[in-house]
């Protein structure tokens, strides 16, 4: 096996319930929000990341350092712009020289931009919203999905988002291009089904991450007013159920949205 940058501590614990032990998963948008909770989450579980994040940074680093020793798993920074096909090509080959299984694959990464009326939302920000939150996890997803049919097994999870089963009032161009993510779910699901490869999303409400506060106050307070729980949900409370997903206890699960919305 080739040796590659990265963080390995110690021996995992014997007798914890680490429902992804012993996996290895390629996690987007690792930097912050929900990314940066569900690598911890998976590290607790017990898999092994690639922490995919846009540049290199070493506070970034410092943090993967710290818990691949806490959880006494391996952490290896990836960097690239989701957005650019070269980067996301030279990402997955160096991934791929290190000659292990990919069991899970987490598309994470996503924007938001401000919101505007369906009538004055322009192409330009149609195809920027477009190019990160559903072509990056369409090209991402094919090149690590050649991998995992090969070793005929894996897990796909996509971040999808209430906008895009609901709709969202003047956010057109993110609530279609979660739909699309949705869809993209569906589809690969059945597609994938033959090669052990399960699909699924987390389609998450209003979260407390820089996007969560990105959204204006009016927004915020009118989709809060739906929200039965009363409460906006944590990073973490997404990431536990991406994990779900990831690990056997999902086992007869593909083609799912699960709604992570508090009660909507
Ligand atoms: P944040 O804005 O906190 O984080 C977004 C992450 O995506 C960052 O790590 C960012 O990296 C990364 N990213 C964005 N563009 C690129 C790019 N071109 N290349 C590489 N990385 C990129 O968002 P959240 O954590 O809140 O959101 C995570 C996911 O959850 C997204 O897909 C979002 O749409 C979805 N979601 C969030 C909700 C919420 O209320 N927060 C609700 C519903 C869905 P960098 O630090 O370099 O910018």
């Amino acid at each position: 096996m080739q040796k590659r940058a990265g963080y390995t501590f110690g021996n995992r614990k014997e007798g914890m319930n680490m429902i992804l032990r012993g996996k290895n998963a390629v996690i987007t948008g690792a930097g912050r929000g929900i990314g940066r909770a569900t690598v911890e989450c998976f590290a607790r579980n017990g898999a092994n990341v690639w922490a995919c994040a846009r540049k290199r940074d070493s506070a970034f680093e410092d943090d993967m350092r710290q818990l691949a020793r806490k959880y006494s798993v391996s952490m290896w920074p990836v960097y690239f712009d989701v957005t650019e096909e070269n980067q996301i090509k030279h990402a997955v080959q160096s991934i791929r020289r290190q000659k292990l299984n990919i069991d899970v694959l987490v598309n994470m990464a996503g924007i938001v931009e401000e919101s505007t009326t369906f009538q004055m939302t322009s192409m330009d920000k149609m195809k920027h919203l477009f190019n990160t939150n559903f072509f990056a996890v369409t090209l991402l997803t094919q090149y690590i999905s050649r991998l995992m049919v090969r070793q005929n097994s894996g897990s796909i999870v996509n971040i999808a988002s209430i906008a895009g089963l609901d709709g969202e009032p003047a956010q057109y161009e993110y609530a279609t291009s979660k739909a699309a993510v949705v869809g993209a779910t569906k589809h690969l699901a059945r597609e994938l089904a033959p090669n052990h490869i399960r699909v699924n999303a987390v389609a998450p409400g209003i979260i407390e991450t820089e996007m969560g506060e990105k959204i204006e106050d009016n927004l915020r307070e009118r989709v809060l007013g739906k929200v039965i729980m009363g409460r906006m949900g944590k990073p973490s409370e997404v990431a536990d159920v991406a994990a779900f997903l990831a690990s056997d206890y999902a086992s007869y699960m593909t083609g799912q949205i699960i709604r992570v919305d508090g009660g909507m």
